[in-house]
């Protein structure tokens, strides 16, 4: 395929030997146990009759503790911490069994030597500093050297800096020079001749150190062991490079947060570099440019798991056509985003702005523009983003726009070749966006990543269905290899991820099984949920929105509790009053939205409170309005976005009245002596950031002087609950305190919440029996008694919910198997890659957290009918 592949390997020397660079990180040099594995995999290249150059990092930690020493010495407050790195090096000999002055002595000397110079200077040099650098390197590779001769091996030692020397940039400053040095790539038919005529059969040598032109110490800047490996490739011609790690390659998407990432086994170079780039911390993302110029193969590999096969990157790579192959995400980005009516088809805007950029000293990663508006991202990685200097930057580019600050953010990219053309593949899995406000939408000219930067919040949901969407549902094949989970989750997983009242219960749950599939409440959780909300002394008023699950025992135990119901139809309204017949109507407030003329009219008949959310109903049915008292919905979405829940897309913008439209609102109103008492909004759901709340609030408040008889904001619902392991709970006390505070300022408006899913969420569960199981390819399914019919909200939104085996709860997960139900649709699953033990047909499933937009959106849909409920006191 690639008639480069082997030139570096055949331009220089008359000797056949073949050589395969292997570079082994800190957590691969730091203990014995590593250091055996090693040793194997050195003999294993040698019986592949190649030539094995290795190339070590520092004892892990070391290069910190190196770190603080440079920066230590001038104090003379040193002495401890050179015993302690002296230390950590000795015992890894003691283990090995190698005489640790013998190998290191002259070390020791020189480190007690520099700090004790840096200490009658006062001062590091970045000279000094690359030598005390320099140190971790050396010592770990004579140690390791010192260790493989132990065992027998032809081995021998070498310096890296007799063979790496930087190229010499002229104007570059002290501190890039030595301690952020480059090389050139170019093969080195010399060292190569040198190293073939070497009576060892290995040599070993240190990464992340070069000299300079003048034989001082260089660095390659941290991280720079990747790259000093693939310079040697590069210089040898090597038939291969291994960089062997504490991870086994590069997967779909960051595996400590997603288990189900699974192993990519092939990427070509450019992909590689784009997701060494994009925030995969796998790969240096310097070490890719030398080995692509030879065109030398890159496996990453993991000493952990040396059987595994890992990552192959190379030119040379199968072609399976366009795909993603994976997302990343980076976070702690800041967006600027810059209004100007002035813009189109003004010449030099884009110029002045961004000269305001460069004269502030900040690096710009993304843009988007269009006729009014450019909004560009802020790398966390390539700026200092204090407070500060952002507010410098904006001072200055008001100058010339209206520039406001969003975030902080997160910038989500998917990776792969060729996306723009599979667009329409990945439509489905877009539809995950559809709750989220998209700030920035990029698709790199180089066709190799699409990337949505997105509230820093919401990123790790949207990576998480993304994946889900893109990943999830494949076979194993040539190039998506297995999940992380099947890797390496072997211990048995903590049984449910978090503590829920079902726990104590499990008994009477296993006792319904003939129910099955039945939805159980329970009344301790809601009356937990009812204390948490009712916790809340900045809020007048709670009004469950009963959409999410109108049970009747759960609306008997908030009526008693004494909450309000939200109703958004009057079938709701129905059912509170044919519960509660003498309930004060200023319990009941209605919320229609695109409803037809007569709900208006009912609404004022039997509810206390009516909220408008669209300017329709009061300019076409005026009459309807003559003399009533309303709360108007406003959609934060289209103010002059000072408001951080922006919605730019979405559905999102089907509700509530401008802030533009505000004029038009109070004209109509006045005109049939309509008053409004309370503004309303209510801006997503799910959301577990406590200052949602109270920036709702003082969003509402802000419109206040328009509407003189204003008494009361309802902030609406939307507060969170965990839904799976990791996640940290809405901190209601924040949200409280938050709200106290807003109250402070305005004391004489009454707040008001509508909580929906806060209230019922936890309280549910949807059990179900096991009906069949199989294998497909490497895929196993558990097949269980309904599905998308009782449960929609996976298939729907890609929400994710808990699944535990009931019946085998404290037994090992074994298995990662798709959950799925009886209905005639491919998307008729209830878990993908979940963890369970070994289940055979009639054990007892459990989905969690499913209270809220369980049962209230269940459909007698295949005709089968829905789980029934069961509440538990
Ligand atoms: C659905 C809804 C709620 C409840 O939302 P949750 O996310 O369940 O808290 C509150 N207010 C309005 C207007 C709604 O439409």
């Amino acid at each position: 395929m690639s008639p480069n592949r082997t030139s570096g390997a055949d331009n220089s020397a008359p000797s056949a030997d073949t050589f395969v660079v292997l570079k082994f990180g800190g957590t691969s040099v730091s203990t014995l146990e590593r250091w055996q594995t090693v040793a194997e995999i050195l003999e294993a290249t040698l019986a592949e009759n190649k030539r094995p150059f290795v190339v070590c990092s520092a004892l892990s930690g070391v290069s910190n503790q190196l770190e603080a020493l440079a920066a230590l010495a001038p104090t003379g407050d040193y002495a401890e911490l050179i015993d302690q790195i002296k230390a950590r090096h000795r015992a890894l000999a003691d283990a090995m069994a190698v005489d640790a002055d013998a190998a290191l002595g002259e070390y020791f000397e020189e480190m007690d030597r520099m700090a004790l110079g840096a200490s009658l200077t006062r001062e590091v040099s970045p000279k000094l500093h690359a030598r005390i650098m320099a140190l971790g390197e050396l010592m770990s590779t004579r140690l390791g050297v010192a260790y493989l001769q132990s065992r027998g091996a032809s081995i021998t030692w070498r310096d890296a800096r007799t063979m790496l020397v930087a190229s010499d940039e002229p104007h570059i400053n002290m501190h890039r020079h030595y301690l952020s040095a480059a090389c050139t790539c170019t093969p080195d038919p010399a060292l190569r001749q040198d190293l073939a005529n070497e009576p060892a059969k290995i040599v070993l040598t240190q990464g992340f150190i070069a000299r300079d032109a003048q034989d001082d110490t260089v660095l390659l800047g941290r991280g720079g062991s990747d790259t000093s490996a693939a310079y040697f490739a590069a210089k040898l011609g090597a038939e291969r490079l291994e960089i062997w790690t504490d991870v086994p390659g590069m997967f779909t998407s960051n595996p400590r947060d997603i288990a189900s990432a699974r192993l990519l086994y092939e990427l070509d170079y450019d992909e590689a570099q784009e997701l060494a780039t994009m925030g995969g911390k796998v790969l240096h993302p310097r070490c890719i440019a030398p080995v692509r110029e030879q065109q030398i193969p890159l496996h990453i590999r993991c000493t952990l798991r040396p059987e595994l096969e890992g990552t192959r990157i190379s030119s040379d790579t199968q072609d399976f056509g366009a795909q993603v192959k994976s997302i990343s995400q980076k976070r702690g980005v800041t967006l600027i985003s810059m209004d100007t009516l002035g813009m189109w088809q003004q010449v030099g805007f884009m110029a002045d702005a961004f000269a305001v950029f460069k004269s502030h000293g900040f690096s710009i990663d993304l843009v988007a523009t269009s006729q009014t508006n450019v909004t560009v991202s802020l790398d966390p990685m390539a700026n200092a983003l204090e407070a500060q200097s952002i507010e410098r930057l904006l001072a200055d580019l008001n100058q010339v726009c209206v520039a406001r600050q969003i975030g902080p953010c997160a910038v989500v990219s998917l990776v792969g070749r060729n996306i723009r053309s599979i667009l329409d593949e990945l439509g489905p899995a877009f539809e995950v966006f559809d709750e989220q406000s998209i700030y920035l939408l990029s698709q790199a000219a180089s066709d190799l990543n699409l990337t949505v930067v997105v509230d820093e919040d919401q990123a790790e949901r949207l990576v998480r269905n993304l994946h889900a969407h893109l990943f999830n549902r494949r076979l194993s094949d040539a190039l998506f290899g297995p999940t992380w989970n099947e890797l390496f989750a072997e211990e048995p997983e903590e049984a449910s991820a978090f503590p829920i009242w079902w726990r104590t219960r499990r008994a009477e749950l296993l006792a319904l099984a003939d129910d099955a599939p039945a939805y159980v409440y329970s009344a301790e959780s809601l009356e937990q949920s009812v204390a948490a909300i009712q916790s809340l002394d900045a809020v007048d008023r709670i009004f469950y929105a009963m959409k999410a699950n109108p049970h009747p025992d759960i609306l008997r135990l908030f009526e008693k509790a004494g909450l309000g119901f939200e109703c958004v139809s009057p079938g709701e309204v129905e059912r509170v009053r044919e519960l509660f017949p003498k309930i004060d109507a200023a319990r009941i407030l209605y919320t229609p939205n695109f409803a037809p003329r007569a709900d208006y009219d009912f609404g004022f008949a039997q509810a206390g409170y009516l909220t408008l959310d669209n300017l329709y109903p009061l300019e076409a049915w005026p009459e309807l309005f003559r003399g009533r008292e309303i709360i108007v919905r406003i959609d934060p979405g289209r103010g002059r976005g000072h408001h951080k829940h922006v919605r730019t897309a979405g559905p999102q913008s089907k509700f509530g009245v401008s802030p533009d439209e505000i004029d038009r609102l109070i004209a109509a109103a006045d005109a049939v002596d309509c008053t409004v008492v309370g503004l309303h909004t209510h801006v997503g759901s799910g959301i577990r950031t406590p200052d949602t709340w109270a920036e709702n609030a003082l969003f509402l408040a802000s419109l206040r002087a328009h509407f003189p008889k204003l008494r009361l904001l309802n902030l609406g619902g939307g507060l969170g609950v965990p839904e799976q392991a990791g996640q940290a709970p809405l901190d209601v006390a924040a949200v409280g305190a938050l709200l106290g505070q807003v109250k402070a300022v305005h004391p004489d408006l009454e707040l008001w919440l509508e909580p929906g899913r806060f209230m019922v969420a936890q309280a549910g569960v949807l059990l179900a029996r096991v009906t069949q199981t199989k294998q497909k390819g490497d895929i196993q399914y558990i097949g269980i008694e309904t599905g998308m019919n009782s449960l929609i909200r996976p298939a729907l939104y890609g929400a994710h919910h808990e699944i535990l085996n009931l019946t085998r709860l404290n037994e090992p997960a074994v298995q990662t198997a798709e959950v799925v139900g009886p209905i005639c649709e491919t998307g008729d699953v209830l878990g993908h890659a979940r963890r369970l033990p070994k289940t055979v047909e009639g054990d007892l499933i459990l989905i969690n957290t499913v209270g809220a937009y369980g049962h209230a959106m269940s459909s007698n849909y295949n005709l089968r009918a829905p789980a029934r409920e069961i509440f538990m006191q």
